[in-house]
């Protein structure tokens, strides 16, 4: 079965990008929850932070400096943003390829639903 974000980051579906380089992609949400919603993901397949293990550890911290620089890119850094990563069935995740969401732009609540 196809992944579909790793068909966004080889491109052989559309999305806006707004930021990329050789590890990570960061695109718009289709379905925003705030003004501001992009996915920051690895272009390598990981079905969420649950399949990761120590060799890992560089490319998440590479996709945590990727989220603060793409904040400070679409002006968030000031008012301040979210990042979040859901995880399976009761972490609410869809899409089985490891994503953060970074969600700016209005006042977000605490906790969430
Ligand atoms: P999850 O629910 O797995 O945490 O997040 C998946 C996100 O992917 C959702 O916010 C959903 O709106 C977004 N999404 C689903 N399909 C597409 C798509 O085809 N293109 C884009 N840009 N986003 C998508
Ligand atoms: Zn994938």
């Amino acid at each position: 079965m196809g992944c579909l974000f790793c068909d966004i980051a080889s491109k052989t579906i559309p999305a806006e990008i707004i930021y990329e380089d050789d590890a990570s992609i960061v695109f718009k949400d289709i379905s925003p929850k705030a003004p501001t919603h992009v996915l920051v993901i690895p272009k390598s397949h990981l079905a969420s932070l649950s399949a990761t293990s120590e060799e890992h550890i560089q490319l998440l911290g590479h996709l945590q400096r990727v989220c603060a620089h793409v904040a400070e890119l679409l002006e968030l850094n000031k008012s301040g943003y979210r990042v979040v990563t859901n995880i399976g069935n009761d972490g609410g995740q869809t899409v089985e390829h490891l994503h953060y969401h970074l969600l700016g732009g209005r006042q977000l609540n605490w906790p969430p639903g």
